[in-house]
């Protein structure tokens, strides 16, 4: 037995939560259907490319958005979701699913930068902790990280891409589907961090009957090949949006080239339809003048539709002690001038930050 908190029943009466996620609130209340189902029925003809094939693909189905009908759903040998589905096994093989580009074979056994090799959940259920749009959200939680965030909250899982228990597809359709059946709003895919987990995920929503829309809760260090898989997918994104500056991202979370990346995904997330999103940012201390700001100036001007959590939240936690940088929670200061910008910039951060 669970209870919706007041702010989440009123979610979406708020008029900033509906300009930005119409479409997300739709699919939640049964009046449209998720991405996922519309590729179901999007058939393409195979082609010797088989990313030209799924790029028609994703022109029928961004033409069936735009026009409000249905996609095409006769002639064509395959469906655009079982492309979507062989495409992230063949990259599986030689997997690029994230900037990293490892090249390993994942279906073999073969491990890179994130260590996972199979795919495994550490726990999944009913999240009342989400922003009041996501919550009730039914939350499933991969081991494994392909980031190295000396602050990490999720420690436990991300570091551990051993923890939790193996899934098949089909195992994992069945969460899915058993979630939405006890009254979530969403399935909410998380981690650790679930890029890795991307061809596991791509079979499990053949097999899934409920009609639910996909959150995609990420860092968003997705390849360019990975991302365009999640498209004609993702109902809502969840990303976060950590640092500006990539000195800052190589000295904290041990990765390269984030904030071009991150960047490039945003913009490829806002432009495909609905292009809904909810980016987090987490306001750590000393990073207000490298990251906080000229990351909500960019939201500003690049995808303004888009809802943002400024996160006051931080706290330091696993290895942050290390760090004199990020060893104490952000000052009063530093959160008043995160959530000064966010308002000079007329962002659209209000209703979905806490
Ligand atoms: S998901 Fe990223 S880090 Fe993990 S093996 Fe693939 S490319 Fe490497």
């Amino acid at each position: 037995m669970w209870f919706l908190r007041p702010d989440c029943l009123s979610a979406f009466e708020d008029e900033e939560i509906r300009s930005s996620l119409s479409r997300y609130i739709e699919v939640v209340e049964g009046r449209k259907y998720p991405l996922f189902k519309l590729s179901k029925l999007v058939r393409v003809d195979l082609k010797d490319d088989p990313w030209e094939a799924h790029e028609e693909g994703l022109s029928i189905l961004k033409e069936a958005l735009g026009s409000g009908s249905m996609p095409r759903g006769d002639g064509g040998q395959v469906s655009l979701l079982d492309l979507k589905a062989y495409l992230s096994l063949e990259i599986a093989k030689n997997c690029r699913f994230c900037e990293w580009r490892c090249g390993v074979n994942r279906i073999e056994g073969e491990r890179g930068v994130c260590r996972v090799r199979e795919t495994r959940v550490s726990s999944h259920f009913i999240h009342m902790g989400e922003e009041p749009p996501v919550s009730p959200s039914g939350t499933i939680f991969f081991s494994g990280c392909n980031f190295r965030c000396l602050y990490c909250q999720n420690w436990d899982i991300s570091q551990f891409p051993e923890s939790g228990r193996s899934v098949t597809s089909q195992e994992l359709a069945k969460m899915m589907d058993d979630l939405r059946r006890n009254g979530v709003r969403n399935v909410n895919l998380v981690g650790g961090e679930p890029t890795p987990n991307i061809h596991t995920i791509m079979i499990s929503l053949r097999y899934a009957s409920e009609n639910f829309p996909v959150i995609w809760n990420s860092n968003m260090y997705l390849s360019e090949e990975g991302m365009k898989l999640l498209l004609g997918v993702v109902d809502l994104w969840l990303p976060d949006f950590k640092y500006w500056d990539d000195e800052c991202a190589r000295r904290l979370s041990g990765i390269a080239n984030y904030s071009e990346t991150v960047r490039r995904n945003l913009l490829l997330a806002y432009e495909f339809p609905p292009g809904e999103i909810i980016v987090r940012h987490l306001v750590l201390p000393n990073h207000v003048n490298c990251c906080t700001r000229p990351i909500l100036e960019w939201i500003a001007t690049n995808i303004p539709r888009a809802l943002v959590n400024v996160m006051d939240q931080y706290r330091p936690e696993y290895r942050a002690s290390e760090v004199p940088e990020v060893s104490r929670r952000p000052s009063h200061s530093e959160l008043r001038e995160a959530f000064e910008t966010a308002e000079r910039l007329k962002l659209r951060w209000r209703s979905v930050s806490r």
